[in-house]
């Protein structure tokens, strides 16, 4: 293996990144980036795996706690951030570039532009965050307008966000390859992020419910099971059991989103429940 001598690059300007990029896209590389807010943990470095092996030989990690996905009584003054260890980590990754703006950077005073979905960022999260989604598309398409990337990996931890994302590239013609990558949990099944350090040590063990009700509902089903509502009624009846609030339990289909009101084809079954005052999202994929 040849040795990496770590070039890896600390961006805090847009007309930099873009500049970046240009040169490193005019010498015939291919970019993908991965746009996170950062306090990166196995699930965000994972995506550095499967950019590469989606094609991109060049990394570009976006660390941006983005203040428009919040809503006003949301966590964004005390969401985890640790620039220094992210940026090791990164490193580590062996990343090529990381894009960490400032808010103001990001955001002029005046700014006055959005970017919005308005079918897929209806349902499920948007439930409880109205305005979640529009600050997620619109910080998305800056960074990649800021990144110009080939391609972007998004996870499917965050399964509605993945597939907003590739319906608004698809809609606007970002000429971006957009990569789903598996969820990626801890040992004992919660799915990685990095608000579980939220969590006290009882409200993790509560919070184990998720996956694990989640992975029954995928063995029933693969087992043969066909009532639907009952499937979600005991998933519900075991968060609750475990102290869990639920937000919303639904069957989905895995692409549109959609509601189904039966078992078939490619489903996806998204969960966010309250452990404490922490809210947690997890979700399944099933193929019948
Ligand atoms: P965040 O920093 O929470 O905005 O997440 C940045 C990206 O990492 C998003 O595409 C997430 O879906 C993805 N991600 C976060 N946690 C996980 C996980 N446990 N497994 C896979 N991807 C994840």
């Amino acid at each position: 293996m040849k040795e990496w001598k770590s070039k890896m690059k600390i961006i805090r300007t847009i007309a930099e990144m873009q500049a970046w990029s240009d040169e490193k896209r005019r010498s015939g590389a291919t970019i993908g980036v991965i746009p996170t807010m950062g306090f990166l943990h196995e699930g965000h470095l994972s995506l550095i795996d499967t950019a590469r092996k989606s094609g991109a030989d060049t990394i570009v990690v976006t660390i941006f706690v983005n203040p428009t996905q919040f809503g006003p009584n949301e966590d964004f003054d005390k969401y985890p951030r640790d620039f220094e260890r992210d940026a090791k980590l990164c490193e580590e990754k062996q990343v090529d570039a990381v894009f960490a703006p400032s808010a103001a950077e990001m955001y002029p005073a005046d700014s006055s532009t959005w970017v919005i979905e308005e079918k897929l960022s209806r349902g499920l999260c948007a439930k409880t965050r109205p305005t979640h989604f529009r600050g997620v598309t619109t910080v998305v398409s800056k960074l990649f307008l800021a990144t110009l990337p080939h391609l972007a990996v998004f996870g499917q931890k965050d399964g509605q966000q993945a597939r907003i994302i590739k319906r608004m590239v698809r809609d606007l013609n970002f000429p971006i390859r957009i990569v789903i990558s598996p969820i990626i949990r801890e040992p004992d099944g919660l799915a990685r992020s990095s608000r579980n350090k939220y969590l006290s040590e009882q409200e993790h063990r509560n919070a184990l419910s998720l996956s694990r009700g989640l992975n029954l509902l995928k063995a029933e089903i693969e087992a043969g099971a066909t009532d639907l509502k009952k499937l979600l009624a005991d998933l519900r009846k075991s968060i609750e059991a475990s102290e869990g609030i639920v937000d919303y339990i639904e069957a989905v289909d895995a692409e549109t989103l959609e509601p189904i009101e039966r078992i078939g084809g490619k489903m996806m079954f998204p969960v966010a429940a309250y452990f404490g005052k922490t809210r947690l999202i997890d979700n399944i994929l099933v193929e019948k």
